[in-house]
């Protein structure tokens, strides 16, 4: 199976996908952008700011890492294995929208179903936070590029987000990341297993 753990910066997916990982559940866990070797360059350049101005390359590259990652991780193992990836498709589409409001979201979608090569996962895992609770993990946290441009930023990330899951056909768990990250991790369980 794969699943795509997804939300905004802050969230705490990546704290989720570690104990998943760690759970003995035949879990491999992996990222996007940065889950493969070629990944891991792609990562440096699109988070390193070199890219700043050119939204098309970085589209590309965020699709180029997509790809990548589909063809030599998920595909290979979603059927042996549970996929866990913080982040997917999803934030490909949110981000991009919100960086881009001009952009035709259908044909985004379009150039997302090329890179997963028409698969969708099985299961997105969504973590919901607020305005009080980014700000005070955003405080906690150091901030990068993105962070940056604040908190009214993440927020439309995540409405899109939200209203993106409502027209797929794949099913979807709703997380309160403000909730105990035991509490989290068991409403995960549950999802995954049922
Ligand atoms: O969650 P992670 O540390 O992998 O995200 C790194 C940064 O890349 C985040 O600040 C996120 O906002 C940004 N990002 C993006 N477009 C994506 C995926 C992540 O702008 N498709």
């Amino acid at each position: 199976m794969y699943v795509i753990f997804e939300g905004v910066d802050t969230t705490g997916k990546s704290t989720q996908v570690s104990l998943f990982a760690q759970s003995n559940k035949n879990v491999l866990a992996t990222k996007e952008p940065g889950g493969t070797h070629l990944g891991t360059k792609l990562r440096e350049i699109l988070l390193g700011g070199e890219l700043k101005g050119s939204f098309n390359a970085e589209l590309f590259l965020f699709l180029a890492d997509r790809a990548f990652h589909y063809d030599t991780v998920v595909k290979p193992m979603r059927t042996t294995h549970l996929v866990i990836s913080d982040r997917g498709f999803l934030s490909g589409i949110a981000y991009a929208c919100a960086n881009h409001s001009d952009i035709d979201g259908a044909f985004l979608l379009q150039m997302n179903r090329l890179a997963l090569e028409e698969n969708y996962p099985e299961k997105i895992v969504l973590f919901l936070t607020n305005e009080a609770l980014i700000k005070e993990r955003l405080g906690a946290k150091e901030h990068d590029a993105i962070e940056e441009r604040g908190v009214s930023y993440l927020l439309q990330i995540q409405d899109i987000m939200r209203r993106i899951v409502k027209t797929l056909p794949i099913q979807v768990l709703e997380v309160d990341a403000s909730q105990s990250i035991e509490t989290i991790y068991r409403q995960i369980e549950e999802f995954l297993n049922d």
